[in-house]
């Protein structure tokens, strides 16, 4: 079922949503070689804790940490442990959730540790900007694939050719974190639901150096790519007002992106 909200439990997804984006920004700070994922996990719960929400991911069907972190070919869903290090050079995808009042925000970052290779480095930025396209398309009067095209053809437009995780993508959210409909990072526009003022979604392109397959190792929940090259994961909470996309785990609620993409959107507080 696809759940419409009020302006108000929007507001409260956003409050959620910033909650999200501080824990972020504070993973962001400490990422540095020798931290350990497990450390970023005790930074980002306390974090949530402190503002007085809950971790969504904790707990959620037997997960063990506060955030995903993904480290290299490994896409999403990685645990998060105490023994495991990062080194120079590696790309690790934070994925962070909070409930606030019940309402849910989702957001991830991909970033370099210390120097990363330049091919690295283009894949993080072309993942990103993919997100911020998909997140252009969420405006009311379109449809949900119309996001999921604009993701493609955001990736598509650059000379390499990077590999669109198949299967896995974003998701309606509001009070679950994982609502429907499911949204893919490739497709033709014009299809699936309409995007009404009410509808939140997580967009979450997730882009590799190579092929679009990935399998899940024997821990249950870390998604590799098959083909064991890097891959990069960002994502946003967005809600579609009457004024616009409204980025709720963005610290401006994505006004200046928006705009910067040609997008008509309020500038709010
Ligand atoms: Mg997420
Ligand atoms: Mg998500």
């Amino acid at each position: 079922m696809i759940q419409i909200k009020t302006p108000d439990e929007i507001a409260l997804m956003r409050e959620a949503g910033l909650i999200t984006q501080r824990a972020l920004a504070a993973m962001r700070q400490a990422v540095a070689p020798g931290i350990s994922t497990g450390e970023l996990d005790e930074i980002a719960e306390a974090s949530i804790r402190s503002e007085g929400a809950v971790p969504s991911f904790l707990g959620y069907h037997g997960f063990t940490g506060t955030i995903c972190a993904s480290i290299n070919d490994e896409v999403v869903h990685g645990i998060p442990s105490r023994t495991r290090k990062l080194r120079e050079g590696d790309v690790i995808s934070l994925d962070c959730g909070a409930i606030f009042e019940g309402w849910h925000g989702d957001s991830a970052i991909t970033l370099g540790v210390g120097e990363i290779r330049p091919e690295h480095q283009d894949l993080i930025d072309v993942t990103e900007r993919s997100l911020w396209a998909g997140l252009a398309a969420a405006v009311a009067g379109g449809r949900l694939t119309d996001i999921s095209a604009a993701v493609e053809a955001s990736v598509r437009s650059h000379p390499r050719a990077y590999g669109i995780v198949d299967h896995y993508g974003g998701h309606g959210i509001g009070t679950e974190m994982h609502q429907d409909p499911h949204l893919l990072n490739h497709g033709r526009p014009g299809r699936g639901p309409k995007l009404v003022p009410g509808l939140a979604l997580a967009v979450e392109p997730m882009v590799t150096l190579g092929g679009p397959g990935t399998r899940e190792l024997a821990d249950g929940w870390t998604v590799v790519t098959t083909d064991g090259s890097y891959a990069a994961h960002w994502e946003h909470t967005v809600a579609i007002t009457e004024d616009g996309p409204w980025v709720t785990t963005a610290e401006d609620g994505g006004y200046a992106r928006l705009a910067e993409l040609g997008v008509k959107v309020a500038q709010r507080a």
